[in-house]
């Protein structure tokens, strides 16, 4: 099994990146802008904004963090976006999600000028995906594409499955998928048996926030599977069924950090079947952040056109 480590790519996609920055300070006088907008105490859109903003640093993006407490209403965000929009000096604009529960998402999202929509969530930046001719695509599924590519997987006319259909990654990756040749199945919640589905991918997208579901009778032998789940857990138990001979070695990160982190995938038992896998922590995380600074880029870009 392929173990496919996204951090020389990440580190590929910033340096792109940051010469084409140093290229355009040098010849207009234009730093792209980013500026993160974060509401309330939710300690992992701390740690996510945190990362964001140090990706800007090492490429030269100038960023801004505006961090607003949980009490903020709709009308309070709709104003800073408001702001940040006739701003010429700010390029993109991203609100972390989730959002607290009394803010209106669709509204905030829908807000954001789709020029500045550097998370591709606004419906303008969708519809262009649907229509094959996108502009800002979601940064989760644009590193999967460009891990791929990377890895020698060739898209077309494979059977892909892609678990989950959220507006972050389900969906547009199905439509990536679908525009480069492949034959896409998406599966969620209420699919009828999931495993006979995925069984006959070659190649499975995984975004569900399940902690390791998918196991090896979901897997086809030698299918090359994305890991884009996010879980922490700290059950001793669980870390021991998931790991299997890493299990200590991440005993002793929930030992030292309370958690450690596992993605949706089972990874003891897809290392058996899989041929390439995504590992968690290192692999598709990365990748998200890195395209985020090339969409920021991309802005400045036709901002200025
Ligand atoms: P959402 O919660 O928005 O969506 C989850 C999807 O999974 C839904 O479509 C849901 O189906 C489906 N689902 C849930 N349980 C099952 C199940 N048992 N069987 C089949 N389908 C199921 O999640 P996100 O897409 O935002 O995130 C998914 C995971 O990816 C999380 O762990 C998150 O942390 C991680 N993530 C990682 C990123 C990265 O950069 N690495 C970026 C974004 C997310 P239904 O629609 O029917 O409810």
């Amino acid at each position: 099994m392929i173990k496919l480590e996204a951090a020389n790519l990440a580190t590929k996609i910033k340096h792109e990146v940051q010469a084409e920055i140093e290229r355009m300070l040098k010849e207009q006088g234009v730093r792209p802008g980013l500026a993160a907008v974060r509401v309330g105490e939710d300690p992992a859109s701390a740690v996510y904004v945190r990362n964001k903003i140090r990706a800007c640093e090492e490429v030269g993006i100038h960023s801004e963090h505006h961090a607003l407490p949980e009490s903020t209403t709709t009308s309070q965000l709709l104003d800073l976006i408001a702001f940040l929009n006739a701003r010429d000096d700010v390029d993109g604009i991203l609100t972390q999600l989730p959002l607290p529960r009394q803010i209106d998402e669709t509204a905030i999202i829908e807000a954001i000028d789709p020029a500045k929509d550097v998370d591709g969530f606004h419906p303008v930046n969708v519809g262009r995906l649907a229509l094959g001719r996108p502009v800002f695509v979601p940064c989760t599924p644009a590193g999967i594409m460009e891990l791929l590519d990377d890895s020698g997987v060739e898209i077309r006319g494979m059977n892909a499955c892609i678990v989950g259909r959220s507006q972050i990654v389900g969906r547009p990756m199905a439509q990536l998928l679908l525009q480069r040749d492949a034959t896409v199945t998406i599966c969620h919640s209420r699919t009828r048996d999931l495993a006979a589905v995925t069984r006959t991918a070659d190649l499975l997208v995984v975004a569900i926030g399940r902690p390791g579901l998918i196991g090896r009778e979901h897997i086809k032998l030698g299918a090359t599977v994305i890991d884009v789940g996010m879980n922490r857990i700290s059950d001793v138990d669980q870390v021991r069924s998931l790991f299997g001979p890493e299990a200590e070695k991440r005993l002793d990160v929930v030992a030292k950090r309370g958690a450690t982190l596992v993605g949706d995938v089972h990874p003891a038992d897809a290392a058996a079947v899989a041929g390439m896998l995504t590992p968690v922590p290192g692999g598709v995380g990365l990748l998200t952040v890195a395209m985020l600074m090339k969409n920021t880029l991309k802005a400045a870009r036709l901002r200025r056109q």
